[in-house]
């Protein structure tokens, strides 16, 4: 935290009620380019009376929006796609220059934001209720959906556009208003997102943004005025906010950390796996809730993997995320590099085989936050490794004798978001699918996260709550019904 403030360096503002408004805190946060470790802007530390009035001014705008037509709202949501369409460009270097990731990656990301606009302007059919005509003679009934009032979001720094857009999108779309709360980390596209929505049509004070960190996060699960708080993030802050927003009586989904395993089966192809399982080891920089950390080989496929794992790993080109070809840029800041670092240095001292050292590439003197691919072989449920969720650029390779065996050493993890199963047997894949503890699975890919229209469904420390975003789970969580019955 910082009050120093380099004057050719832009100070970000909230957005509450269609305007730009200073945060009353006067406390500022430098935003890094992680590339190049240039401050790119300051982020104010809201307070909770900041978070107010945001409230305040959704609350006030979001009375008439509940009552606009529903096709009316669609139709903002179509231009607001549109819109997204013609920024894509602009979007994507945006995300690579906060956040670090490639901007292929970036461009990616974008287009799974534009899904769940996408989504969203299904409002009309998405809100439709049921009516039962006959539940006795001469009485029917009826249920008519309704949006929850004022819902919060608080987003993390990984997906700067996907996961604010699982959120505001569809919330909007039923009729609420929302206040997002963005990573301090990661905060320009954030604003973007609502000025291209405003440019679209949207009233204002129907889609605010509150800047800042723990004041405004905690600002927002205990106002009265929020009714549901949709929170995406790492695993202790998820259960924090999950227990306390639900303490101040408000809807929460949590979704949080992972650790995501990917099993070869001697029949695979090799070298489809390995593509699949670098791509979703080391893009990103490993930053994805669904990256692939954990590869568990089985029967004899261990070896032969591991060293073509290490060959792809010692052709990805490292670098600025906005130069051609570069397929792996930085962490997100110093201080992640630093903890990456020692669970490096840590796996070695627990006795995993260090196979490819990423801290060679993170040596260079050049500027910005470098992990270079990591890869550790012999790697065993007892070690730091494999219990904590990383983050970063680093793969540990455990070794089974059979299926079941991997599977129990995937399902020992506490966290169960995704898993994936390398094969090219059904009855494998049966196995694989009943018994995995694991909400979101691949079979022959690396990275299984589903599309807008299915629920984004992690399990056991990987969620907290009951409707997981996205998809009609996503429709129930930002709507509540009323059901009539009647007699004529
Ligand atoms: P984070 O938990 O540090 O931050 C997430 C949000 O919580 C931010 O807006 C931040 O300001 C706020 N926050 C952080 N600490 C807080 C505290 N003590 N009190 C109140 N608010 C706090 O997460 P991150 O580092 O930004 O994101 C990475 C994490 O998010 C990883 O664990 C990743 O697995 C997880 N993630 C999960 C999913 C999923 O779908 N399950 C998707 C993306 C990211």
């Amino acid at each position: 935290m910082t009050n120093r403030i380099d004057a050719a360096v832009e100070t970000l503002s909230n957005r509450i009620g269609g305007k730009q408004v200073p945060s009353a805190s006067g406390k500022v946060e430098p935003v890094y380019n992680p590339a190049t470790e240039e401050v790119i802007a300051y982020v104010p530390l809201s307070t909770k009376a900041d978070v107010d009035a945001a409230v305040q001014a959704a609350a006030e705008a979001g009375r008439a929006w509940a009552k606009t037509a529903v096709p009316r709202r669609a139709r903002i949501l179509f231009k607001y796609q549109q819109l997204l369409v013609e920024r894509w460009d602009e979007l994507a270097r945006l995300i690579t220059i906060e956040n670090g990731k490639s901007y292929a990656e970036a461009h990616g990301e974008v287009l799974r934001g534009i899904e769940c606009v996408e989504f969203a302007a299904g409002a009309p059919s998405l809100m439709m209720g049921k009516q039962l005509p006959d539940i006795a003679t001469n009485l029917e009934s009826g249920m008519y959906r309704y949006p929850v009032g004022v819902a919060a979001g608080i987003t993390p720094f990984n997906f700067p556009m996907m996961v604010p857009c699982w959120m505001f999108p569809l919330a909007i779309a039923c009729g609420n208003a929302f206040v997002l709360k963005p990573s301090e980390r990661t905060p320009l596209l954030a604003q973007r997102l609502a000025e291209l929505f405003d440019e679209a049509g949207l009233p204002p004070g129907v889609l605010n943004i509150v800047h800042g960190a723990h004041d405004a996060v905690n600002g927002i699960l205990e106002h009265p005025g929020i009714a549901a708080v949709s929170f995406v993030g790492s695993q202790p802050v998820a259960e924090y906010v999950y227990k306390t927003a639900s303490a101040h009586g408000k809807r929460v989904q949590a979704l949080a950390g992972a650790k995501n395993h990917s099993i070869v089966m001697p029949d695979a192809d090799l070298d489809a796996a390995v593509t699949q399982i670098v791509a979703a080891a080391f893009g990103s920089a490993g930053e994805r809730c669904m990256a692939c950390s954990v590869v568990v080989a089985v029967g004899d496929v261990g070896d032969a993997l591991v060293e073509k794992l290490k060959q792809a790993a010692d052709a990805i080109s490292i670098g600025n995320g906005l130069e051609e070809g570069v397929f792996l840029g930085p962490v997100i800041r110093d201080s992640h590099k630093a903890r990456t670092l020692g669970y490096i240095e840590a796996g070695k001292q627990e006795g995993a085989k260090l196979v490819r050292d990423g801290r060679l590439d993170a040596a260079s003197d050049g500027k910005g936050y470098f992990v270079g691919p990591t890869i550790f072989d012999d790697v065993a449920c007892e070690m730091k490794i494999w219990k904590d969720e990383i983050f970063a650029p680093v793969l540990a390779v455990m070794r089974a004798a059979t299926l079941s065996e991997a599977i129990e050493i995937a399902n020992r993890s506490e966290f169960a978001n995704g898993a994936c199963l390398f094969t090219d047997s059904g009855s494998a894949v049966r196995q694989f699918r009943e018994n995995i503890d694991a909400g979101m699975l691949g079979i022959n890919l690396g990275v299984p996260a589903p599309m807008a229209f299915f629920p984004f469904s992690g399990w056991k420390k990987s969620f907290y709550g009951d409707l997981h975003a996205n998809g009609t789970d996503g429709v129930e969580f930002y709507t509540r019904k009323k059901m009539v019955t009647a007699r004529w």
